[in-house]
């Protein structure tokens, strides 16, 4: 298979960029991947798993030359990383970045990028709790969808050349508004890992549960929030601050539907607790038949997950 890039520069080396640099690797899309991550540790555990071909102690080394930069660091350090890099940047080169949040980062990054740069937002919806240089696999973007949400005069061959890329991780792709990306995400995302946290918070907090029936008797309803629950605290910190106003939005109409549901229970009303069930069932059905997850009794939870962030 013939390679899309020439060099392709990662900032970040955790599990996205790790799981992109193994699937270039494999497929032989790149000529040479390079990378950066903000810590030695990092940098050390990348060169020595041979995680890219060449590891950089700057970002602003890192980029120059390569006609692909990818940003997977944190939403919160998007900003700052662009504005290292962007003096450094090739004339012609495509930046894009991987982050769950995209209004925020589309105004963080894009006033620091000189003309005649491409700036091409994306989001692939794969991912796992785990975190780190270690933590990536070059399956990971298989049958997942890797949304993009292009400005206005987007250059259509250099998209064309990135769609082709992730296509061939395996991963589907679709163009859509930022905005548009933020709220769906709120509700299918970020809104959901939300209320995971909480859920495991509350166990913690009840101490007439002691901790050891909470993990002994853990149920698959409570292990799922937990799995949810252990994603990286940085990460999604970030992705709250960041993409605000959606979660808001989205949080209070939860809290209504809740509080509805919460009457039902103390007004005894089955019929209404049934109606509402049926309609999330076949929701649940339509995820299974769009083939974005397994209908396995652990949820396939055995193996790498589905679409987080
Ligand atoms: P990760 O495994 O925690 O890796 C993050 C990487 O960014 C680390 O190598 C870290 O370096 C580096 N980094 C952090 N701040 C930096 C800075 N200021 N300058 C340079 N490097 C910096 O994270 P990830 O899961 O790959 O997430 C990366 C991005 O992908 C995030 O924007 C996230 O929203 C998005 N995303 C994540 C998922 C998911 O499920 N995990 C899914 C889709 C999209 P150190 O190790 O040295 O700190």
């Amino acid at each position: 298979m013939s390679a899309i890039y020439d060099r392709v520069a990662l900032i970040g080396l955790g599990l996205i960029a790790g799981s992109m640099a193994r699937a270039m690797r494999e497929k032989g899309l790149a000529r040479e991947i390079v990378g950066h991550a903000r810590s030695a540790e990092t940098r050390a555990t990348a060169a020595e798993i041979g995680l890219v071909d060449r590891v950089f102690e700057t970002a602003a080394e890192a980029v120059a030359g390569a006609d692909l930069v990818v940003l997977a660091v944190p939403v919160g350090a998007m900003g700052d990383v662009a504005a290292e890099i962007a003096p450094h940047l090739a004339p012609g080169a495509t930046v894009t970045d991987v982050g769950s949040v995209k209004q925020a980062v589309v105004q963080a990054v894009a006033p620091h990028l000189p003309d005649g740069v491409h700036f091409i937002p994306g989001h692939p919806l794969a991912g796992t709790e785990h975190s780190g240089p270690r933590s990536g696999f070059a399956s990971l973007f298989q049958n997942r969808w890797w949304l993009f949400t292009p400005t206005e005069g987007c250059d259509p061959l250099a998209l064309e050349r990135l769609q082709d890329l992730v296509r061939r991780f395996g991963a589907k792709t679709e163009r859509m508004d930022a905005a548009h990306h933020d709220l769906v995400l709120a509700v299918t995302s970020h809104t959901p890992h939300l209320i995971a946290y909480t859920m495991v918070g509350v166990a913690d907090h009840l101490k007439r549960v002691t901790e050891s029936e909470v993990v002994e008797y853990s149920a698959a309803g409570f292990r799922d929030f937990t799995r949810i629950a252990a994603s990286d605290p940085t990460m999604w910190r970030d992705v709250f601050l960041q993409n605000k106003d959606a979660v808001l939005d989205i949080l209070g109409r939860f809290t209504e539907e809740l509080f509805v549901l919460q009457r039902a229970i103390r007004m005894g009303d089955g019929q209404h607790l049934f109606d509402y069930f049926t309609r999330t069932r076949a929701i649940r059905r339509g995820i299974i038949e769009a083939g974005q997850d397994t209908a396995a009794p652990d949820f396939g939870r055995s193996q790498p997950g589905p679409g987080e962030g």
